[in-house]
C-alpha cells in the first residue's frame, strides 16, 4: 500500500520501462474487460459480452506476444485501437450515457507518454496523430448516438449510473497511472543526468592518471589567491631524470611513480591548498595565506617524502625518486604568472646544480644564495 502510494504520487524510485508499462496495460485491460464482460452479461448486453470476449481474447494473445520478448510497440497500438472500438461499440450498444466515451479522453496523455517512452526507439509515434484518430471517433460515435437509438435500450438508470461511474473511476485510475509513471521516469532521467554531469565535472577538472587538479581547472582558483591581499606562496616541483625511470623500467612504472609522488603531495598541504598536475611531471602547489619560508618548509618535507617512496621495478630493483623545486612568494611579483615564473626559474636553477634540491632564492643575481640539499 504505501508503495502504492509512493507510485501515484510519483515518489517511487522504480521506473518502469514501456514494455513494463504495455505488460501492466494488458494484464489491467484483461481484467477490465472481465468486469464488463460479466457486467453486460448480467445485464443481458450480448453483443457487448461478445465483444468483451474478443478484447480479453485480444489482451491473453499480447500478454503471451510480450513474453516472447516481441515489440512493445505492436501492443501498444492494439490496445490503443481495441479501446477506441470498444468505446465505440458499447456507445451504440447502449448509448453515450453509460460513459464509455470518456475512454477516448484519456487517451490523450497516453499518446503522449507513448510519444515520449517511445522516442529511442525506431517507432516514429506522433501523439497529434493519436489525439486526432480519438478525436474522429468520439465525434463519430456522439453524432451516431444522435441519430439512432441504443441497440440495447436499457431502461435501467442504476445500471446506466453504475456503469458510467465504473468507467470514470477507470478512466482517472488510467490517466493517474501514467501520469505518474510518466513523472517518476522524468524524475529518475534527471537523477541520472545529475549524477552524470557530477562525474563530467569531476573528470573534466581532475588528471585521471594521478587524481590531482588539472591545470585548466585551476586557472579560477589561483586567480581568486592572487586577487585577495594575503601573502601566497608557490612551490613548483619537477620529478629528477623521469625519462631514465621511463626508458629503464617502462612506462607503467613511471605511472606508479607519478601517482606515488602525487600522493606524497596530497598528504603533505593543507585542505585550502590547490595541488595541480602542471606539466608532465611537474607539479604546482599554491599555498595561500603563507609566507615563502614556510612554503620552502612544506616543499622540504614533500622532498623527504618523495625520497623514501618505495618502488619496485618488474626486474625487482629498487626505483629511488626525488624531486627539485622551485619555490617563490606573492611579495616577489605582482602577477600570478611572473610569480611562477620565478618558482620555475629556481626550479631550473636546482636541476643545473645536482637536482633533488629546494630552491627558494634568486641564486642568479647572487643574493640570499640557498645551498641545493
Ligand atoms: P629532469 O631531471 O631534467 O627533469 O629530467 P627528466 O628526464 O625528468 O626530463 P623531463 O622533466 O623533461 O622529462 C619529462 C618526462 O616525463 C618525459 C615524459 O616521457 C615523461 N612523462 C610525462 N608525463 C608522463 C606520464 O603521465 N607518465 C609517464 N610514465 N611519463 C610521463
Ligand atoms: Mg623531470
Ligand atoms: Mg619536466
Amino acid at each position: 500500500m504505501k508503495n502504492l502510494w509512493k507510485y501515484i504520487s510519483g515518489e517511487s524510485k522504480i521506473a518502469l520501462t514501456m514494455k513494463q508499462v504495455v505488460l501492466y496495460i494488458t494484464i489491467v485491460m484483461a481484467c477490465i474487460h472481465t468486469l464488463l464482460f460479466i457486467l453486460f452479461l448480467y445485464f443481458s448486453v450480448y453483443m457487448m459480452a461478445v465483444v468483451n470476449t474478443v478484447s480479453i481474447s485480444l489482451y491473453a494473445g499480447c500478454f503471451i506476444w510480450l513474453r516472447l520478448e516481441k515489440s512493445p510497440y505492436v501492443v501498444f497500438n492494439l490496445c490503443y485501437i481495441e479501446v477506441i472500438i470498444h468505446a465505440m461499440l458499447a456507445t451504440f450498444a447502449v448509448g453515450s450515457s453509460c460513459g464509455f466515451l470518456l475512454y477516448m479522453v484519456c487517451m490523450v496523455p497516453i499518446a503522449y507518454y507513448a510519444a515520449y517512452s517511445f522516442r529511442d526507439s525506431k517507432h516514429f509515434v506522433n501523439p497529434v496523430i493519436y489525439v486526432f484518430t480519438t478525436m474522429l471517433a468520439f465525434v463519430i460515435s456522439k453524432c451516431a448516438a444522435w441519430v439512432t437509438d441504443p441497440v440495447y435500450n436499457i431502461g435501467n438508470s442504476f445500471f446506466r449510473d453504475i456503469v458510467y461511474i465504473i468507467n470514470y473511476m477507470l478512466v482517472v485510475i488510467t490517466i493517474v497511472a501514467f501520469m505518474s509513471t510518466f513523472l517518476i521516469q522524468i524524475r529518475t532521467l534527471e537523477e541520472l543526468m545529475t549524477r552524470k554531469n557530477q562525474k563530467l565535472e569531476i573528470l573534466s577538472t581532475q588528471d585521471a592518471l594521478t587524481g590531482l587538479s588539472n591545470r585548466r581547472s585551476i586557472n579560477e582558483r589561483y586567480k581568486d589567491i592572487a586577487k585577495s591581499n594575503e601573502a601566497y606562496s608557490v612551490i613548483l616541483g619537477d620529478i629528477d631524470d623521469f625519462k631514465h625511470v621511463n626508458d629503464t623500467y617502462g612506462h607503467s612504472c613511471g605511472d606508479s611513480v607519478l601517482k606515488s609522488v602525487a600522493d606524497i603531495f596530497k598528504e603533505s598541504v593543507r585542505a585550502g591548498d590547490i595541488v595541480c598536475r602542471w606539466g608532465g611531471e611537474e607539479i604546482l602547489v599554491m599555498l595561500p595565506k603563507c609566507n615563502k619560508d614556510t612554503a620552502a618548509q612544506i616543499a622540504e618535507r614533500i622532498a623527504d617524502g618523495i625520497r623514501e617512496i618505495l618502488i619496485i621495478s618488474p626486474g625487482g630493483e629498487e626505483i629511488k625518486v626525488t624531486m627539485t623545486f622551485g619555490v617563490a612568494g606573492s611579495d616577489e611579483g605582482t602577477d600570478i604568472k611572473d610569480i611562477i615564473k620565478e618558482a620555475d626559474n629556481r626550479l631550473y636553477y636546482g636541476k643545473g646544480h645536482g637536482k633533488n634540491c629546494v630552491i627558494k632564492e634568486d641564486l642568479l643575481t647572487g643574493t640570499g644564495i640557498e645551498p641545493p640539499i
